[in-house]
């Protein structure tokens, strides 16, 4: 290996990747008047969640709902010479990515503000407490060290190899998603989780003919029964063709043009776009962490302790100063998740007496699904929940249709069920799952009470919000 350039700067701490967890725990250190450094390998800053994440979605779920509210503008409350919504996908992007570029430079001017050194390159630690940054622009490669360094780069999508499905790469990611210039008339998306089921609604309600192709018979597998039994007719109710139990075996085509997608039982679907969605993986090729002999598991995760702190395999120097928050960690791949782990962090290392053992929980940690309607889960599913308590376990549901449907026309009413998981006998509750019109707002109250240890009586004590949907959640009976 060629030596290593000299050493320019010398720090308290620096963050690799410029995402949700770097930038929250950078800015955290920094304010406590550590010289911090944060290393970005993209040229923009804000990761997943700002450039392909969270963000541009969620701007597309609102366009996709506002195409639903015109619908029922006109059809159901009696609105005039409202057209049918035909979205313009191509004026709209350019728009879309303009506020994500200015989100882009908030983000560097925050960095500033808080005076965190940013570096745009790609980093590699060297050692324990040296990384070597690979400049975006070119430049030579050179050295900057730390004390304390956290690892924060993330994941990217998985894509299946051209040995596992041939023609795979015809098709694109999340990530290619939000690079489409033009709205696809037909769309096959792969894959049942969040993002196949957010992009695929997003898809469909703007008018693309959506495939989406699974490998069982509902969605959001791993989410309570009652939102998979919601959501999956839901979706094909409102033209979603899924097609369960099956895979892929071939996507053939011209990219940019008609695609053919083979299935397993001899199906072929003719689409202009196949979107992968059947997870993601961490970021960890080439950042060092194998040299140091950091424990990455199975899936090829780091696998860390409750304080974020990085393992190392046996025989290695057993580190103290590294540490790895967000999605690289493969637990809860959440933007408020990476943040609250960083900030905590950050915390622990540089803050105050009273933050000495300031560590993230990843119990009850509420999520919504951008699902038409949305879904919001916090806690134990009714499946986990019989599993760990048994018997004690008991369930309070209620489904009903919300009163902003009540002028709609009966095949556009959407659905909205509500289950409380409660355990023992003062009924503490353990889990609320609930889908329908709200759920993505409705949510976060309920998690805090979740949080808080609420009982069941706790809920019934709380006076009703009405006319709401959320009432429902403080009547169940
Ligand atoms: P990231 O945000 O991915 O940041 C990692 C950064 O590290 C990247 O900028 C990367 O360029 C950089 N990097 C990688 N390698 C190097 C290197 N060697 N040197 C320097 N830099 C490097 N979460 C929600 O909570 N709500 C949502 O609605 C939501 N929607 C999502 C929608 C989609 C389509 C996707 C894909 C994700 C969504 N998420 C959502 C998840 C959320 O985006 C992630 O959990 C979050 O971004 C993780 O933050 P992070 O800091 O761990 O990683
Ligand atoms: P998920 O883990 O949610 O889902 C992956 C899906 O891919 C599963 O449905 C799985 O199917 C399917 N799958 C896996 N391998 C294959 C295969 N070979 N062929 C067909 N299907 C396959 O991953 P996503 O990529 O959707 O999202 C990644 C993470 O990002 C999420 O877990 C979430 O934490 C985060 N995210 C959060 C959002 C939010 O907060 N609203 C939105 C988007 C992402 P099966 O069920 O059959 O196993």
């Amino acid at each position: 290996m060629a030596p290593l350039n000299k050493l320019q700067e010398k720090y308290d701490y620096i963050c690799i990747g410029g995402g949700s967890g770097g930038v929250a725990s950078s800015r955290r250190a920094a304010s406590y008047g550590k010289k911090v450094a944060l290393i970005e390998s993209s040229p923009h800053l804000g990761g997943t969640c700002v450039n392909v994440g969270c963000v541009p979605k969620k701007i597309m779920w609102h366009a996709a709902d506002l195409a639903d509210r015109l619908r029922h503008a006109s059809k159901g409350y009696h609105f005039e010479n409202v057209p049918p919504p035909q979205f313009n996908w191509a004026s709209f992007k350019p728009q879309r990515d303009a506020y994500i570029r200015r989100l882009n430079s908030i983000y560097e001017k925050n960095l500033e503000k808080e005076k965190v050194d940013y570096y745009n390159g790609t980093a590699r630690l060297v050692s324990s407490n040296e990384i070597q940054i690979t400049p975006s622009d070119g430049g030579e490669p050179y050295v900057i060290a730390g004390d304390y360094i956290t690892v924060a780069t993330g994941g990217r999508p998985t894509m299946p190899s051209e040995d596992q499905i041939p023609g795979a790469s015809l098709g694109i990611d999340s990530d290619g998603f939000f690079d489409l210039e033009d709205q696809p008339k037909r769309v096959a998306v792969v894959g049942a989780g969040y993002i196949a089921v957010e992009l695929a609604g997003v898809l469909n309600t703007l008018g693309s003919e959506t495939h989406v192709l699974i490998r069982r018979d509902r969605v959001l597998r791993t989410f309570d029964p009652i939102i998979q039994d919601t959501l999956t007719p839901w979706m094909e109710h409102t033209g979603i063709n899924i097609h369960k139990n099956t895979s892929v075996t071939k996507v053939e085509g011209q990219k940019g043009g008609e695609l053919t997608v083979h299935l397993k039982d001899g199906t072929q679907l003719k689409v202009d776009c196949v979107l992968w969605a059947i997870g993601r993986h961490a970021n960890t090729e080439g950042l060092g962490l194998e040299e140091l002999g950091i424990q990455l598991d199975k899936r090829g995760d780091v696998v860390v302790d409750e304080f974020q702190k990085v393992l190392f395999v046996e025989g290695k120097p057993q580190l103290e100063n590294i540490f790895a928050v967000g999605d690289i960690q493969g637990k809860a791949l959440l933007t408020p998740v990476a943040i609250a782990a960083g900030r905590r962090l950050s915390n622990r290392l540089f803050g105050p007496e009273k933050f000495k053992n300031d560590k993230l929980s990843y119990e009850d940690i509420p999520t919504v699904v951008f699902s038409h309607p949305t879904i919001g889960t916090v806690g134990l599913t009714e499946p986990e929940a019989r599993e760990k308590y048994g018997s004690d376990v008991k369930i309070y549901k209620s489904s009903f249709r919300s009163l902003y449907f009540s002028q709609i026309e009966e095949e556009h009413k959407e659905p909205t069920v509500y289950k409380l998981v409660v355990v023992g006998e003062e009924e503490r509750v353990v889990g609320v799952h609930i889908i329908g019109q709200g759920s993505d707002e409705v949510m976060q109250g309920f998690a805090v009470a979740v949080k808080m240890g609420a009982r069941k009586q706790d809920l019934d004590d709380t006076v009703a919000i009405h006319p709401t949907s959320a009432e429902e959640l403080v009547t169940l009976r």
